[in-house]
């Protein structure tokens, strides 16, 4: 067994998704934009929370529903108090909290979405000497296709991506038929180390540096 480099690639959003909806002032369906906004609307025996979108063309509102008329007890105060200071990691939470819009009928937008990397290099036990192992990490859902994340970052063609895959050089270590697949958070891209190849190598060894 060797002692090799493992690389991380976190997949970290930009913006937020956005909902496509018949917006009834503008009498066609616009895209809604995400506020970051919550609206809150609390009594003794119950609370309903909205999340705010606005039509991008004339600005009317359409309230996502977070919870509807659940119990004080069974919030947080601590959660509570997020809600009430529009707190924007929990907004980016239920963005991207795919069930919620589900409940809610809604149309969601990822594509839309754009993503900055975060590369580590990590330590790592590994049997195959002659591998580069990279792990992807996304907290959030995305629409984003393997062979399109490598030629991206690597700044290499997808037609290149896809030989190197031909000759199994590159590949997903539980599915090697395909890249043409959606990246999924924990997945392990693999890269054999080959003369061939060098130049993409390089490109992941140095850009971890
Ligand atoms: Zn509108």
């Amino acid at each position: 067994m060797s002692y090799l480099k493992k690389y991380q690639w976190e997949l970290v959003p930009e913006n937020l998704p956005i909902v496509k909806r018949s917006c009834p002032k503008c009498n066609e369906k616009t895209n809604y934009i995400n506020s970051e906004k919550f609206r809150i609307n609390a009594n003794k025996n119950s609370i309903d929370i909205w999340l705010i979108y606005k039509c991008e063309k004339c600005k009317s509102t359409w309230n996502m529903t977070i919870f509807e008329r659940i119990k004080p007890c069974n919030l947080s105060k601590h959660e509570y108090d997020k809600f009430l200071s529009n707190d924007t990691e929990l907004a980016r939470e239920y963005a991207f909290n795919s069930s919620i819009y589900s409940r809610n009928k809604a149309e969601v937008i990822l594509e839309h979405v754009n993503y900055g990397l975060i590369q580590r290099k990590l330590e790592a036990y590994h049997i195959k000497e002659n591998e580069l192992v990279i792990e992807l990490v996304c907290k959030y859902p995305i629409e984003l296709r393997v062979d399109k994340l490598l030629s991206d970052i690597l700044g290499i063609s997808r037609t290149k991506i896809k030989g190197m895959h031909k000759k199994g050089v590159v590949f997903i270590e539980d599915d090697k038929s395909s890249l043409n697949m959606k990246i999924r958070d924990g997945m392990e891209i693999h890269v054999l180390k080959s003369v061939d190849h060098i130049e993409v190598l390089e490109a992941i060894v140095c850009m971890s540096l």
